[in-house]
């Protein structure tokens, strides 16, 4: 639990200082906690720690954990993996955001099921950045499209764009695929859209610094939070392919 604590206190830290190394106000950058393949206890222990918002991948490791948190109602709940039309239902019920929505059809189905007595879902489109085979993500030629069908939809409101890079330990190319996420939600801005576009989710735990020198508004960050993932399958970020 001690050591958990230390951890987000030390993640929240770097967020600061890259946020003022970067002349920005850290108070406009949300951080995520990737609570993929941790438990429980884990959860509760950053929770403890002052966290408030939550990503999980998985629907059904979602809905067991959610159960057995549901004490602690003011978490807020961000969907990251892929979705999947049978999950819409379940996804529009169970979480406040969702980041990693590519399909028209998936988004029709989010409105359509969200209920009505909740605020319309938080979407961001998740853009293929670096155009990598088998990733998840539309490309950025087919971002406006998306956007502009979203935007007719009642219960789901466009917020922004979420990315996953390319793998890479070469800052200066991570910031190349940063910068050019924040262009492409630059360029959805100066259409005529309905609704805040403000959400940059971008930056992990490795590269959360150049994410947010990028612009990033949401940084998701699992690993440095919590420590290695308990569920090996549940492991990667790749996994939202
Ligand atoms: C797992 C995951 C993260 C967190 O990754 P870490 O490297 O553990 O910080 C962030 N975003 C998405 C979409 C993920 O699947």
């Amino acid at each position: 639990m001690y050591k958990i604590n230390e951890k987000l206190t030390r993640v929240t830290a770097r967020l600061r200082i890259a946020a003022q190394n970067a002349n920005r106000n850290p108070e406009e950058i949300a951080l995520i906690a990737a609570s993929k393949g941790q438990g429980v206890a884990q959860i509760k222990a950053v929770y403890a720690g002052g966290q408030r918002l939550f990503g999980e991948n998985y629907l059904q490791e979602a809905l067991e954990k959610q159960g057995q948190l549901h004490a602690l109602s003011d978490i807020q709940w961000h969907f990251l993996g892929p979705i999947q039309s049978n999950k819409t239902r379940a996804i529009a019920t169970h979480f406040a955001w969702a980041h990693s929505l590519d399909r028209y059809k998936i988004a029709k189905r989010l409105s359509e099921q969200r209920p009505h007595t909740l605020p319309p879902l938080q979407v961001c489109i998740q853009v293929n950045i670096d155009d990598e085979i088998n990733k998840a993500g539309v490309s950025c030629s087919e971002l406006d499209t998306l956007a502009t069908q979203i935007d007719a939809l009642p219960n789901i409101q466009l917020r922004g764009l979420m990315a996953i890079p390319a793998k890479s330990n070469n800052a200066e190319q991570q910031k190349t695929a940063f910068n050019r996420l924040a262009l492409a939600l630059k360029m959805l801005r100066t259409g005529t859209r309905q609704g805040p576009l403000d959400t940059l989710s971008m930056g992990m735990s490795k590269d959360l610094e150049v994410a947010i020198s990028a612009g990033a508004t949401m940084i998701r960050v699992g690993t440095d939070i919590f420590g290695p993932r308990l569920t090996p399958s549940n492991a990667q970020p790749e996994d939202t392919q």
